[in-house]
């Protein structure tokens, strides 16, 4: 959903990167990029809101802002990928989509574009939109419910309006980087409508991939990770994995993460090493709960395509561009979605 025309943000992160064009978990953490002859940052930016953690606030919460990116007709949060975080776990993307006003024939209106080496993550809290893809997957999604697309050596989608639904669309788009096994497989889709839920405290969690507090979901779950929805009014205590790190997205509402306040906007990173996380909210809010095992191989995303050489994405590329069936066809009456080639071979072309 959230892979819109032309140059992404994953597109000018790369480009804006550290040198060199991959990246991996452990070299993300480098928060600030020196740039030769610019004012040095104050200590201050450097170092972030930790420095204003006040007595009672855990000061290991790292708190960063998403940026806000403009997808189709929809605003967008994006909370990953951003220079100070590329990946929690193996989740690579994670674009808060809407609240917007979306009609029976205008919605999200994202035509068919293609996918390497990653899962999408569908998961919407308000209103409905319809997946095609290049396997003749047809499938509307409900708020609640699970659209499930590994993409492995290629697949290709559409999101569009659904033909009857008006009102407002919210939710989530995530990307799950996969594995050296899986990376190369055949494209599948799964779709969901009823998913593993566990109630923490004052709130309920819905578990969307992976398990959390005993819920597991009945999605395909390919590594070590996990993915759920928290609706809360009070306080819960968040069950973790000691070996996950987490990442905390607000979509509504307002909560402190062991007291650090969080709102929309704005990705509460945890490190690995907790096996709990105390969430308070003085309203009903909404939040998506990241985690997974920190990446231990580089990854490398460019547009569409997560993958691990350039090599590689020049191939999905000329793949797309000269449409050789690699990606398939999705029958949707919306224009493909095309993309300049990458900037390592733009003089080329
Ligand atoms: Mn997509």
């Amino acid at each position: 959903m959230n892979e819109m025309p032309g140059m992404t943000a994953t597109e000018n992160e790369t480009r804006r990167g550290t040198p060199g064009e991959s990246f991996s978990a452990s070299a993300s953490t480098a928060a600030t990029v020196a740039t030769p002859g610019a004012t040095p940052p104050r200590a201050q930016e450097l170092d972030g809101p930790r420095d204003e953690a006040a007595a009672g606030e855990d000061p290991d919460v790292e708190i960063l802002n998403s940026h806000h990116a403009r997808v189709g007709s929809f605003d967008v949060r994006r909370a990953i990928p951003q220079r100070a975080r590329r990946t929690i776990g193996a989740w690579c993307f994670a674009d808060h989509m809407g609240p917007a006003d979306v009609t029976e024939g205008s919605g999200l209106d994202i035509g068919p574009h293609p996918h390497t080496g990653l899962q999408t993550v569908t998961w919407l809290i308000e209103g409905q939109a319809l997946h095609r893809d290049s396997l003749g997957s047809e499938q509307v999604i409900r708020a609640g419910e699970l659209n499930l697309m590994s993409a492995g050596r290629g697949v290709s989608h559409s999101e569009e309006a659904t033909g009857h639904y008006r009102g407002t669309l919210q939710g989530i788009q995530l990307w799950i980087a996969q594995d050296e096994r899986r990376r190369h497989e055949a494209p599948w889709f799964e779709h969901h409508a009823s998913l593993a839920q566990v109630e923490l405290g004052e709130g309920s969690a819905t578990v969307f991939v992976g398990e959390m507090g005993g819920a597991r979901s009945v999605a395909r779950h390919d590594g070590d990770l996990v993915g759920a929805q928290v609706r809360l009014n009070g306080v819960a205590h968040v069950p973790l994995s000691v070996g996950y790190e987490y990442g905390v997205i607000v979509l509504e509402g307002l909560i402190s993460l062991e007291g650090r306040e969080l709102g929309p906007g704005t990705v509460g990173y945890l490190a690995p090493g907790r096996d709990e996380a105390r969430v308070t909210s003085s309203g009903p809010c909404t939040i998506i709960i990241l985690g997974g095992t920190p990446l231990d191989e580089p990854i490398f995303m460019w547009w569409n395509f997560v993958a691990r050489t350039r090599a590689e994405i020049d191939d999905a590329f000329d793949s797309w561009r000269d449409d050789d069936g690699r990606f398939g066809r999705v029958a949707s009456s919306l224009a493909r979605v095309e993309t300049a080639a990458p900037y390592w071979r733009a003089r080329d072309n």
